[in-house]
């Protein structure tokens, strides 16, 4: 298992800095029990000048409320107090890079009736700078996404990630790195924790919006897109339409912008390095760690 903390680990809980060995939960919450939450995964990057930046960070934290909001669980934090908290995390641990868990959890309650408090807790611990080398072989997965009649897909909930562990459990255990799930009627969704985007004759492709979690990464690469002057559509997308692409990614907060080698061993027409994800992917790691702090002060 990764190393997530050790005796002097920081973390934020309603409120206040505490350590992470003493912190304790309720082992009757109604997280703990119904996967009952919701949570964030945010990073924060060291910029090239030494600076530490969390990227994206209002985005991030309004997520989070909506999905607290679609979940009916109790919110009263601000976009500014938590990011302020997140900065003093991130002080107290001496992190730069880092990985970033905003999760809302909810008290003891072992039946349906909604709470009338809630909790918070932000976590940090060191993440390596991104490589990016390595292309991934991805298998297209036997499990779909939740039907979004029975969740709020567009919801970061802690519960559909039981999804998220069987598919990416899966693939690895048939010697991939990563799965790819379809959404209910079988076109093609997102991956486990990461959206994918695929290229085609000078184009960028991507599933539209309401079977998937909205990638605040996904949202940046259209940003990149449109600097760069890369078409990017949205579209219904089936398997075998991907199999024929030019190159493809994934993209996502922990991932950044990660291009595949395969899908159930198929290769791409395109050399990675001279694709257009490529080209995202060097933009991106560009955009993360810039200099400028602008979104993270004078805050609405
Ligand atoms: N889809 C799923 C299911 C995810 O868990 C994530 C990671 N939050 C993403 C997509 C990518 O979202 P983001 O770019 O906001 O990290």
């Amino acid at each position: 298992m990764a190393h997530y903390y050790d005796k002097d680990t920081i973390l934020y809980l309603d409120g206040a800095l505490v350590k992470a060995s003493e912190a304790k939960i309720d082992l009757y919450s109604q997280t703990m029990h119904y996967g009952y939450g919701v949570f964030e995964g945010i990073r924060s990057y060291r910029t090239q000048n030494g600076e530490t930046r969390i990227f994206k960070p209002v985005e991030h934290y309004v997520r989070l409320e909506r999905s607290a909001k679609l979940l009916n669980l109790p919110y009263t934090y601000s976009v500014e107090e938590l990011i302020e908290a997140t900065y003093q995390v991130l002080d107290k641990n001496n992190l730069q890079d880092a990985y970033i868990r905003p999760l809302v959890y909810a008290p003891a309650n072992m039946s349906f009736v909604p709470n009338t408090e809630s909790h918070i807790t932000i976590q940090v611990w060191k993440m390596e700078p991104f490589l990016g080398e390595k292309l991934l072989r991805v298998m297209s997965s036997s499990y779909q996404r939740p039907n979004p009649k029975g969740f709020h897909i567009e919801a970061k909930a802690c519960g559909h990630y039981v999804n998220s562990i069987l598919a990416s459990q899966e693939a690895k255990a048939n010697g991939y790195d990563e799965a790819l799930l379809t959404d209910m009627n079988g076109n093609i969704a997102e991956g486990p924790g990461a959206n994918v985007f695929y290229e085609k004759n000078g184009q960028l492709f991507t599933p539209s919006l309401g079977n998937i979690l909205p990638g605040i990464t996904r949202a940046t690469v259209f940003e990149l897109a449109a600097g760069l002057g890369i078409q990017v559509t949205e579209k219904r997308i089936t398997t075998e339409e991907l199999k024929t692409a030019d190159a493809v990614f994934f993209c996502g907060t922990a991932a950044e912008v990660i291009g595949w080698d395969s899908l159930d061993g198929s290769g791409f027409a395109k050399n990675w390095n001279d694709s257009l994800g490529r080209k995202i992917q060097k933009a991106y790691m560009a955009l993360v760690t810039e200099t400028s702090i602008k979104e993270t002060i004078n805050l609405v």
